[in-house]
């Protein structure tokens, strides 16, 4: 490691500054506080790191690693750049797809190190997180007490300030809502540098601007978490549905009865049959569809009589018994397969994309004439409601949305260009049909208008929020540079 202290020079400040005074321009007591040496990492290796994400589509221009491994670092690294003019990328594994846990000429900010985590609280149902504490970390130390957090997303490797600066989806969403709705409060430092606890009670301006925020207008250093007690084992059903109208209903109902845990919808392109078009024989592909459902148990399993009732399946591809642990990583073995082989480096323009359920009906059809089968088979859908979301989380108007994700594996470069094509346009056909996208998806290059459309009447808000937490815009990110 490179030790530097002060480089850069100041920006020109913009934007609103109505920000506390003793906070910027920095007072001595301030400076003090900046005398920890601030250690910047620019070896090749690490600036190469700190430039790539997982999305492959777009490189960061990093010029050096900050890794922080203590709020009080935090805080002080923060003060530091706002002192001069540095700018800082905040970033936990950089699973994002499109730039935005990648620099724009400044500095990575390594959230990962920071990673402590607080015993469980039994009687509040709380856990305390550091930001860098992987979601496999948290759901070890969780089920030592039979609790986890109300809602996980399905890579347990990720850590809990990435995803709650995103959102985080995962298969229990239909009755908590994403993980950002699941917060009970945060530690956040501010772009100004200033360390502050919200909850929906208190700052609730600051808790709303950060939950999906992105690290827009602050670095999550803690969050405390709301767990559930949960049951030991799981049941799977795996259901198969050829008629996409089914596969809707079944979820809208099991929605209604609150019967399940659990719940997935997967599609896939099956068998390719040759049919006439005017331009000759093409392979069209029969598309499947599958739900999977679970429920969990003590002791005896439940009922599959009672649990399928009323639904309408074309089959039942097959009944799991696995243990509650085992389950929330089910994705596991797909993700070191995705490693292993070169499918981890290679380019994931995922889309995720937030509908209205009556938008998905209509639109399926359409949007799998479009889907090019290179895309693979990594295609999602997962219900949430959308009360409790934090403030500035775009979601369509209704009660619930549905989260639509495409998520190729990999591509193969050889029809990398027009498969690339072909998923912009399903991007935006789901946009036109007022789709909100979920952020740390691909989403291409967004200008003003892009933003404008995305906030809609959270616009105002979303600028303010960047105005008054970070005036000086020290906190950036390539999603960030227009
Ligand atoms: C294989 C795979 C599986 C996935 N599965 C799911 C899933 O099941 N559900 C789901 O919802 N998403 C999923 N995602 C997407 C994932 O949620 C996001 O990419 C998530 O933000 C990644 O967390 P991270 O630690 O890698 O954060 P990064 O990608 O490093 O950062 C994401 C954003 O958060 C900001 N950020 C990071 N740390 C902080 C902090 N402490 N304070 C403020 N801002 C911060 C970054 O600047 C960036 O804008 C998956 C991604 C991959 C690659």
């Amino acid at each position: 490691m490179n030790e530097t202290t002060e480089r850069g020079e100041k920006r020109e400040q913009d934007g609103d500054n109505s920000i506390d005074s003793t906070f910027w321009p920095p007072n001595k007591a301030l400076r003090q506080d900046c005398s920890f040496k601030i250690k910047i990492d620019r070896s090749p290796n690490a600036v190469a790191e700190a430039s790539r994400d997982f999305g492959r589509l777009i490189s960061g221009r990093a010029e050096g690693v900050i890794a922080v491994t203590t709020p009080d670092e935090l805080v002080a690294t923060i003060r530091h750049a706002n002192s001069t003019g540095l700018s800082l990328t905040p970033c936990g594994t950089r699973a994002s797809c499109g730039g935005q846990s990648l620099p724009n000429g400044g500095l990575s900010l390594d959230m990962r190190n920071m990673n402590a985590l607080g015993p469980v609280d039994l009687q509040n149902a709380t856990i305390e997180c550091e930001s860098g504490a992987t979601l496999r970390a948290i759901s070890e130390a969780t089920l030592r007490h039979n609790m986890l957090p109300n809602i996980l997303s399905f890579n347990l490797d990720l850590t809990i300030g990435g995803i709650l600066s995103a959102g985080g989806f995962g298969a229990n969403c239909h009755r908590f809502g994403p993980m950002v709705a699941n917060v009970k409060s945060l530690d956040v430092v501010t772009g100004e540098g200033r360390r502050v606890h919200c909850s929906p009670e208190r700052e609730a301006a600051l808790f709303d601007a950060v939950l999906g925020g992105l690290g827009h207008c602050g670095v999550i250093a803690r969050a405390t978490l709301a767990l559930r007690k949960v049951r030991s084992k799981v049941r799977l059903w795996s259901l198969l549905y050829h008629r996409h109208e089914d596969w809707l209903d079944d979820q809208e109902s099991l929605i209604r009865s609150s019967r399940c845990d659990y719940m997935q919808g997967f599609f896939w392109a099956g068998p390719q049959l040759l049919r006439s078009t005017p331009t000759g024989f093409y392979p069209k592909a029969q598309w499947l569809y599958g739900l999977s459902i679970g429920s969990e148990y003590d002791g005896e399993a439940p009922d599959d009589d009672w649990m399928l009732a009323d639904l309408k399946p074309s089959g039942v591809l097959a009944v799991d018994d696995a243990d509650t642990a085992q389950f929330i990583d089910l994705y596991r073995d797909r993700f070191v397969q995705m490693r292993r082989t070169d499918a981890w480096q290679r380019r994931h323009p995922w889309i995720d994309c937030l509908l209205a359920p009556e938008v998905v009906r209509e639109i399926l059809p359409q949007v799998l004439e479009k889907l090019p089968r290179a895309a693979g088979d990594g295609h999602r859908l997962a219900w949430f409601p959308t009360k409790h979301l934090p403030g500035l989380f775009s979601v369509p108007a209704g009660d619930w949305a549905v989260a639509f994700a495409v998520l190729p594996t990999s591509i193969e470069e050889s029809v990398y260009e027009e498969t690339l094509a072909a998923l912009d346009q399903v991007r935006r056909m789901l946009w036109d049909r007022g789709g909100k996208a979920y952020l740390v998806g691909w989403f291409g290059p967004m200008d003003d208008a892009g933003w404008r459309r995305h906030y809609g009447e959270r616009y105002d808000a979303w600028i303010a929020a960047k105005q008054k937490y970070d005036p000086r815009r020290v906190l950036h990110s390539m999603a960030f540079s227009n």
